[in-house]
């Protein structure tokens, strides 16, 4: 592989439906690898520790905060969130592209350092939707849903930041849309530089 890896950034609000559309695109495309952040709330039922998330306590976290060990990481709903730094890297480094599910905050604080990096939001067309979704989940009281709605009008505000959005409507289609988005963006001339100035040389 003679390029570095791309760089995906994938946010939405709470009830956007990014991990599902997440799970189906890393099923269906090859060579993206997702990142598994560290947080520090408690798993949900389900969830295992290094798949879903690497689940850490606070003094922990703190600690690997200390080290340098994260691209970005933010507090959020009073739990603290990550992305490893290495492990990102190692992959980009060896032409593997990375997609991180990441709130907004943390998106910008990536992007900040990786300006080429391709920003994906995920929302249903309307904020009823969501509305609706996010009562139905089932998992969280109301007043968590109070909060991540709250949150979610300000993640929204954070649009204008990204390159693309994909509606989440439909599953199906917006899993292609985001498939789209991947092939695309791999296809750009100025990620295939030495193969253009291989053909330019042509005589
Ligand atoms: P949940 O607790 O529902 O899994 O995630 C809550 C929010 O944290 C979601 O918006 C999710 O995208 C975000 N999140 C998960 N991991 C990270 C991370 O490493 N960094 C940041 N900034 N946000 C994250």
């Amino acid at each position: 592989m003679d390029r570095k890896g791309i760089l995906f950034v994938l946010s939405g609000p709470s009830g956007a439906g990014k991990g599902t559309v997440l799970k189906e695109v890393l099923q269906r495309v090859n060579g993206l690898a997702v990142s598994v952040s560290v947080t520090t709330r408690s798993p949900r039922p389900g969830e295992i520790d290094g798949v879903h998330y690497h689940f850490r306590t606070k003094d922990e976290f703190k600690q690997m905060v200390k080290n340098n060990e994260f691209l970005e990481h933010v507090s959020k709903f009073q739990n603290y969130y990550g992305t490893p730094k290495a492990h990102v890297e190692k992959l980009l480094n060896d032409g593997m592209d990375v997609i991180l599910e990441i709130e907004t905050k943390g998106a910008a604080k990536v992007r900040r350092a990786n300006p080429d990096a391709v920003y994906i939001f995920i929302t249903p067309s309307n904020y009823e939707e969501l509305t609706r979704r996010l009562s139905c989940r089932g998992t969280e009281s109301p007043e968590v849903c109070e909060l991540r709605l709250k949150i979610a009008k300000t993640e929204y505000k954070s649009i204008k930041y990204y390159d693309y959005i994909a509606i989440n409507d439909n599953l199906e289609e917006c899993v292609n849309t985001v498939l789209s988005i991947i092939h695309a963006e791999r296809n750009k001339r100025i990620r295939n530089q030495k193969l253009a100035e291989n053909l330019i040389q042509l005589k």
